[in-house]
């Protein structure tokens, strides 16, 4: 066996646990289908390995080299058509049909030209090259850029770049004067063991850019309630923290809320109409928290909104809001007429941006406006001061 088909078989075990892999993944991403057409894609390219054996072996060769020229771009596009629904990006359906044809056509038209000929491995690479590179432009085009989505733009640019490189490597080297002489050049084995390398570095890419996706929505999960809509104790803490570091001012203001006699809510009307309580005051503050308020549910009935860049006056002033809003609500599963209310501790975050203690004075103020009746809005004893 020579070093090229050890390398084909090596390309083809590699490109099918890719396509595999890519299989299983799917089945965990909400880019479902991209991760299917890799799957697909690496899976048809597999078997160019197997069609490039039997070009070498069998004994009439041309029908093979068509099947190798064919995979090889077929595999091309349905990675490109992945890569677009990945990144949001049209696939260029009719660039793709239209290259496909002409690139076949081509073919078709060069393959009895002299091998080593450069037009030839022009006319034969140009169609991967573009395939590619349209590809790699969708990802730069993308509104996505981070480190990794940059990474694999310029890896697909690389690939791309790569079969015009092959192009000029097989006019120096010599691919062979026959399609069953090619397995036996160092051509071959050059043009192998990069493709090794290029499956392997675009494989790799793509499925860090997908896992690192499902990755982040599950964090997002963890840190959301269901029943509210809102960011959990977690999510809450982690947003509000975010957004003191993204401020530019200093003086930020925390409201922690409680619903009132929510006990007697479940006691008489069932622990259903309590859910829709909690849900009907999550979305009231959440609407009426304002644009840039961090907003969670950060125990059973027990609330957060931070206030970024907001003086306590003014937090003041929203918590009444948000009191009368839970005042007005109207609540499936209660009678008409209910009146939902909660009670509400304000305080100013220190100079040192610390939460915890915030947190900590606007529970004891709210702990104030429970003993002090309920339904109604305190402030820590710093801000009275
Ligand atoms: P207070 O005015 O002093 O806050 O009285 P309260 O009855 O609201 O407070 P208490 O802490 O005694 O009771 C809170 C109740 O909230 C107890 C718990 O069963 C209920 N609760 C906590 N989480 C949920 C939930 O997700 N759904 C429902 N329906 N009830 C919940
Ligand atoms: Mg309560
Ligand atoms: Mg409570």
């Amino acid at each position: 066996m020579s070093a090229a088909a050890i390398f084909l078989v090596v390309n083809f075990v590699i490109g099918l646990c890719f396509s595999a892999v890519f299989a299983v993944v799917s089945r965990y991403s909400r880019w479902r289908s991209a991760a299917m057409l890799f799957s697909a894609g690496l899976l048809v390219a597999s078997l160019t390995m197997l069609a490039e054996l039997a070009v070498a072996y069998a004994d009439d060769p041309r029908p093979w080299s068509i099947a190798v020229f064919a995979t090889v771009l077929a595999g091309l596009v349905l990675l490109h058509w992945g890569v677009a629904i990945l990144y949001d990006r049209r696939f260029p359906r009719w660039f793709a049909v239209a290259i496909s044809i002409a690139g076949m056509a081509a073919y078709l038209v060069v393959r009895d030209l002299p091998r080593s000929w450069w037009g030839y491995g022009l006319m034969y690479q140009g169609p991967y090259a573009l395939v590619t590179l349209s590809a790699a432009i969708t990802v730069f085009l993308s509104e996505r850029r981070t480190a990794i989505d940059r990474t694999l733009g310029v890896v697909l640019a690389l690939s791309g770049a790569h079969f015009l490189l092959k192009a000029a490597l097989a006019a120096i080297m010599g691919p062979g004067d026959r399609p069953n002489a090619y397995i036996s050049t160092s051509y071959a084995v050059m043009s192998q063991s990069i493709t090794a390398v290029l499956i392997v570095a675009v494989g790799l890419m793509l499925l860090a850019v997908l896992t690192l996706d499902i990755m982040a929505v599950e964090r997002g999960r963890a840190e959301r309630d269901s029943l509210s809509g809102l960011a959990n104790r977690r999510g809450f803490e982690k947003a509000a923290k975010l957004s003191i570091n993204r401020s530019v001012g200093r003086q930020h203001s925390i409201i922690l809320c409680d619903l009132d006699r929510f006990k007697a809510i479940n006691d008489t009307y069932g622990h259903h109409a309590g859910d829709m309580v909690i849900s009907a005051f999550g979305t009231m503050i959440g609407a009426q928290g304002g644009a840039s308020a961090v907003v969670g549910r950060i125990g059973g009935e027990e609330f957060a909104v931070f206030l970024p860049d907001t003086a306590p006056a003014i937090a003041l002033a929203v918590a009444e809001t948000l009191r009368a809003g839970a005042r007005k609500m109207m609540v499936p599963g209660l009678p008409g007429g209910f009146v939902v209310t909660a009670s509400f501790g304000v305080a100013a975050l220190p100079a040192s941006g610390d939460l915890e203690s915030a947190l900590r004075a606007a529970d004891t103020a709210l702990y104030a406006a429970k003993r002090d009746g309920r339904d109604r809005v305190h402030q820590a004893l710093d801000l009275a001061a």
